[in-house]
Order: C-alpha cells, then sequence, then structure tokens
C-alpha cells in the first residue's frame, strides 16, 4: 500500500490524501491510516492526467523534415494539398520515430491520454502501421486512440471511403471524417452517413474534422447531429473544430445547441490551431477561428481542447504543452469569471475523457488506476495564472516523471522590505 499525502486534491473538498494498492485508487480522503511507503507532496494541486484529445501523431515533425522550400502562405486548404508530397515519403520507422518524439513532448508534459487522427487515404496504410505497433508498444505510459481520418476525402479522393473501412477492421479505434472538403456538399454529406453507418457497423467510436472553416455555410454538424441522436450514439461521437458554429446566426445556434443537448454530442476545439489557420480570408473584424466554447460550457455541452498539430504543414509551432493550449483558450472564448476558472482545467481533463468515451475508467475516484498529475500550484485559479508546470506524472501508482520546482542558483532581491 502506497499513500501521496499532503496535497490539494482537485474535485475533492477538502480531501489530501490518496491511498493506491496495486496500482488502483483505494481511496481519497484525509487521515487515510499507515501505509507501506508515503509520499509528501508539498501541498500541491493533484488533478487527473491531461487528454490530448486530437493530435495528428503521423505528421509530427513532418514540415522541418520534408519541407526544404518554406512553409506555405498558411491557410488549411493550402496545407491539405501540400501534404500528399510529404505522405510521399513515409516509412513505418520514420512515422514511429516522429510520433515517438511528440509523444514524448506530451507525456513529459502530464498527458497520460492521446486520440490521434491517422490518414488512411494512403493504401499502402504506413502511417496507420506505424501507429498500431506504437499504440500497444507504449500502451503502459500512454492510452493512444486512433482514427481513420480519410484526409483527403472519402470521395475527393477515389476509394477513401472503402480505405477507411479496411482501416476500422485492421484496428482503428474510430471512424473519421472531414466533409467540408468533399467537393460538393452531397459528398459531404454522403460521408457523414457513411461514418455513422461504419460506426455502428464495427462498433466503433467518431470523430469528424467537422466544419473547419469560417464559412457558416458549412453545417455538417447538423447532419451529424441528427443521424447519432437517431441512432443514440451521441455519447460516442465527436465533432472535431466546428470552427463555422462561431460564424453562425445565433438563432439557428441557438436551437442547434438544444438539439447537442438532446444527442448529447461531444465537441473539441483547438485553441491555437485555428486561431492561426482561420480568419484568412478575412480583412478586418478578423474571425478568431474557435467554437462557442462558452455558450457549450453554460449549456452543459461537453467541449475538450486539443493540440492538434506539432511542426506540421497546418501548423509550425506546437510542443505538447496542455496548458499552453487551455491558456490560450480560455483568452479566445473569454471564459476567466470565477465560476468558470473553477471548471476550466476540465477543458483539458475530464471533458476530452468524455470525448475518449473513457469516463467509467478516468479520473480521480476510488477504485479507478491511480493515474494522476501533479501540478506546481495549489488551486485551479493559482496553476491557470501562472499556467504551471509538471511536477510530477503517476500512472498506476508509480512515477513517470518526477521533477523539483525551480531552483535558482541566484535568486532575485528587490532591496526593499514591504
Ligand atoms: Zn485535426
Amino acid at each position: 500500500m502506497k499513500k501521496f499525502t499532503n496535497a490539494v486534491i482537485y474535485g475533492q473538498n477538502g480531501a489530501n490524501e490518496i491511498l493506491i494498492e496495486n496500482g488502483v485508487i483505494r481511496s481519497i480522503g484525509k487521515n487515510l491510516g499507515s501505509a507501506d511507503e508515503t509520499i509528501d507532496l508539498g501541498g500541491k494541486l493533484v488533478i487527473a492526467p491531461y487528454v490530448d484529445p486530437h493530435l495528428h501523431l503521423d505528421y509530427v515533425y513532418t514540415l522541418s523534415e520534408f519541407e526544404k522550400t518554406g512553409a506555405g502562405s498558411g491557410t488549411l486548404f493550402e496545407a491539405i494539398e501540400m501534404w500528399p508530397k510529404f505522405k510521399e515519403n513515409l516509412t513505418i520507422e520514420g512515422a514511429k520515430r516522429r510520433a515517438i518524439k511528440a509523444i514524448k513532448d506530451e507525456v513529459s508534459q502530464g498527458v497520460q491520454y492521446i486520440r490521434t487522427h491517422i490518414d488512411v487515404t494512403d493504401p499502402n496504410f504506413t502511417a496507420l502501421k506505424a501507429m498500431l505497433e506504437l499504440r500497444d508498444e507504449l500502451k503502459d505510459i500512454v492510452d493512444i486512440q486512433i482514427v481513420a481520418f480519410p484526409q483527403e476525402g472519402m470521395y475527393t479522393y477515389k476509394g477513401g471511403r472503402d480505405l477507411v473501412e479496411e482501416a476500422l477492421r485492421m484496428g482503428a479505434d474510430a471512424v473519421g471524417g472531414i466533409p467540408h472538403y468533399e467537393p460538393a456538399r452531397e459528398f459531404g454529406e454522403k460521408s457523414i452517413h457513411d461514418i455513422v453507418e461504419l460506426a455502428v457497423k464495427y462498433d466503433k467510436v467518431i470523430d469528424v474534422h467537422c466544419d473547419e472553416t469560417d464559412d457558416p455555410h458549412s453545417r455538417f454538424v447538423e447532419l451529424l447531429n441528427a443521424l447519432v441522436l437517431m441512432e443514440d450514439y451521441g455519447i460516442r461521437t465527436t465533432a472535431s473544430h466546428t470552427c463555422s458554429f462561431g460564424s453562425a446566426d445565433d438563432s439557428y445556434a441557438y436551437r442547434m445547441m438544444d438539439l447537442f443537448k438532446k444527442s448529447k454530442l461531444n465537441f473539441i476545439a483547438c485553441p491555437t490551431e485555428n486561431a492561426y489557420l482561420q480568419g484568412r480570408h478575412d480583412t478586418y473584424p478578423k474571425r478568431r477561428g474557435l467554437t462557442r466554447v462558452k455558450e457549450f460550457m453554460e449549456s452543459g455541452i461537453n467541449i475538450a481542447f486539443a493540440q492538434d498539430s506539432i511542426n506540421d504543414p497546418w501548423y509550425p509551432m506546437g510542443n505538447g504543452n496542455m496548458m499552453n493550449i487551455l491558456d490560450n483558450g480560455i483568452h479566445l472564448a473569454q471564459i476567466m469569471s470565477p465560476g468558470e476558472i473553477e471548471k476550466d482545467l476540465d477543458l483539458i481533463t475530464y471533458n476530452g475523457a468524455r470525448c475518449l468515451h473513457i469516463q467509467d475508467r478516468y479520473g480521480l475516484e476510488e477504485g479507478k488506476d491511480a493515474n494522476f498529475i501533479v501540478l506546481d500550484g495549489d488551486s485551479p485559479f493559482d496553476v491557470i495564472r501562472n499556467r504551471a508546470g509538471v511536477l510530477a506524472s503517476i500512472r498506476k501508482g508509480e512515477y513517470l516523471f518526477k521533477q523539483k520546482p525551480i531552483e535558482y542558483d541566484v535568486e532575485l532581491d528587490l532591496g526593499v522590505a514591504y
């Protein structure tokens, strides 16, 4: 039996100890008695591990490795056009090496759960094969969910739909899609029907790149929501991006939000990525590229934040730091009132777990895996305001890593008493 003591435990009023047996949380509370080993956490905040629910692990670091002529102008559709040239050069070894680097970026900063979209519009399935291997090889340090994602379209790419189906047979966990990239609305809608049908047929979850455009006429989320509402599949379905919903008319948006509540559809926003990619055809005012995060939170609609890209043709930056994503997101979405701050950490933890549909085994609760992280602060407000780093990540009761808070050789001395 192992005990972590002297902690501030997120969402557990007044509890300061976690007792662990065989990698599982036995209890959370106060004065939990003696243990074989007791670890003092120095009054720091303990939360459930970060979840990055939307990341392209087959694209990471390809910008630096493959692009010798300099990045393009930085629009979403230009990046999609660039990608096939990169794809020609993929090998399983190279894909694994770059993905491992990015996984290390994320896990070393507190992430323990990743959902990755893998491009399957490739008859060789090079990236998918690499990722299926990694999902298994790294399962003790990180949970990876793989989305069969047709980057070049189910119909724009000839045979794309069938490649998605084959990827599901090969072991992908989720069905993806990109309806706004199909060549006409009719084909986008057809792809949404395919996605839901494939998910039901193979008993998979759904995560669609949906309406990642400023065009308010891109409304594929409406059809996706309707179909999963009718199939009672909403809690297993996520609409990623939905940028256009940020440009939608209010009367349409509020009607839709009522329907999202009924279906229990989940949403993911990628604040840094879409702030960079969207609004490119606007002069001024310039849109933020973000869906209605604040209104979703107020309505009880599940919304999570994600990294999306690390140094790929879509986005040159990115380092797997979920606190950076949260910081950008709460600025862009304007969610910093005292009541909102108390829930903001959920955007990179519990809400992402709901998108991954792992809420039954994720979180700081008795009987669940003893997975958690220790942040360098003592309250949600404190860690968010300071963009606090992760001092330790614990998985099944054992340290994945542990580091000290900053220590100075020479400390700042203001020379005045106050
Ligand atoms: Zn994406």
